[in-house]
């Protein structure tokens, strides 16, 4: 199936410099096509990938700056446009500014890149035009087959996400029939589970917390594009990046953990994007509420929930694990043993407490085993015979675009 595999890539000084080329060149291209797309839309016309992609092939015979990057990234550039627009709407699709986007380029077809061991940390893969470029090998990447490769700049350093078909198939059926495990999100814990356990790491050291104020405090002292605010920026950048890998790791290592005991895992529906969308607004509109959302966003957004559902989903197709995602109304103020729903019962953020049976339990467990509960009340709906063609396995995902797939629940609730 189709998987992802990153690397830290190291550059030669003359490849950092092409490759900083490249990623301007494609920033170029996306902020042109998208004016041109909203000049076309505000004629109440449309403006589609097709003659884009012929005008960037004239334009090169005009500005060498653009026949000297790799042709297939611009183009690609231009399709990933076109895709944003059409899912988006043309006129909320985001400028790529120079300061803020980091650059990020796809080279699409995979079947011309080799790769070639160099010694055991090592390895170096063939780009159009880069040449061979050196990896750092933190994982094996033998035996796949290169559908396409994107590289990212993050801080200082270069990735590269390979895109690959590892041969595998998703099982036909999980090695532990009959486990399941409902899964809470929350907000003390990063993740609890039906089974009573807790899951939660540090994504910051105090020592970072500590220096991201005091860069903070350097930022704001500064005067604007100054040499000092361009390092305090480079080093916050840094500390956010080391976070957010520590962070996309806890995900992955409990997603998998969860899949590997459990045929059934259910998580509960929460639409991050919409709970944390109202308070962010604009400069000129900002939005309501802002400050007590705020915390809580923050909490929302550093646990990575939405990182843990995709991690989750990608984990299953290797265990043959069925994801089932339920609505998320009251699993929080339900008691799990009576089933009464009262908000008076959470105690606070940790305990809830029944005030009907009085029953006592942590409150994220809690949740864990009502998610649990209505997920399998969902897969025993499901099991039912049904009329032919309507049948559906849980467990089968058609390969594809993962983030797609699980934004689509497995298994859809009945409606209440
Ligand atoms: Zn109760």
């Amino acid at each position: 199936m189709l998987t992802g595999r990153r690397f830290r890539v190291e550059f030669t000084g003359e490849q950092t410099a092409f490759a900083e080329r490249i990623g301007a060149a494609c920033r170029a291209v996306w902020n042109t096509g998208l004016e041109q797309r909203r000049e076309y839309r505000r004629r109440g016309a449309w403006m589609n990938y097709q003659p884009q992609a012929r005008e960037l092939a004239e334009a090169k015979t005009e500005h060498p700056w653009l026949r000297d990057v790799p042709g297939h990234c611009l183009q690609q550039t231009l399709m990933d446009l076109d895709r944003a627009c059409r899912e988006h709407g043309t006129f909320r699709v985001r400028w790529r500014s120079g300061r803020r986007w980091s650059p990020s380029f796809r080279f699409p077809e995979g079947n011309k890149m080799a790769v070639e061991k160099l010694n055991r940390r090592h390895s170096r893969i063939k780009l159009p035009k880069l040449g061979w470029v050196k990896l750092r090998m933190s994982r094996p990447l033998t035996g796949d087959i290169i559908r396409s490769a994107t590289l990212t700049r993050e801080g200082r350093h270069w990735f590269i996400s390979v895109l690959v078909d590892d041969g595998r198939l998703t099982p036909e059926a999980h090695p532990a029939p009959g486990t399941a495990a409902g899964v809470d999100r929350g907000v003390v814990a990063a993740i609890a589970t039906s089974d009573g356990a807790l899951i939660d790491r540090a994504f910051t050291t105090a020592g970072e917390r500590r220096r991201v104020v005091a860069l903070q405090r350097t930022l704001s002292r500064s005067a604007k594009g100054s040499a000092n605010r361009d390092r305090a920026r480079a080093a916050l950048a840094a500390i956010r990046a080391r976070e957010r890998r520590r962070r996309l790791d806890f995900c992955a290592q409990a997603a998998h953990q969860l899949a590997a005991a459990n045929s059934v895992v259910v998580i509960e529906d929460l639409k991050t994007k919409q709970m944390t969308k109202s308070a962010k607004g604009t400069l000129e509109a900002p939005g309501r509420n802002v400050r007590a959302k705020s915390g809580l966003n923050r909490a929302i957004l550093a646990k990575g929930w939405h990182q843990f559902a995709l991690a989750l989903g990608s984990a299953a197709r290797y265990t043959g694990t069925a994801v089932v995602v339920v609505p998320a109304a009251y699993t929080s103020q339900r008691c799990s043993v009576c089933k009464e729903v009262d908000p008076k019962s959470r105690e606070s953020q940790a305990v809830f407490r029944c005030i009907h049976c009085s029953h006592t339990e942590h409150a994220d467990v809690n949740a864990a085993k009502n998610i649990l509960a209505a997920g399998l009340a969902v897969t025993a709906c499901e099991d039912q015979p049904r009329p032919a063609g309507r049948a559906r396995s849980p467990k089968q995902e058609p390969a594809g675009n993962r983030e797609e797939l699980l934004l689509q629940p497995t298994i859809a609730a009945p409606a209440a």
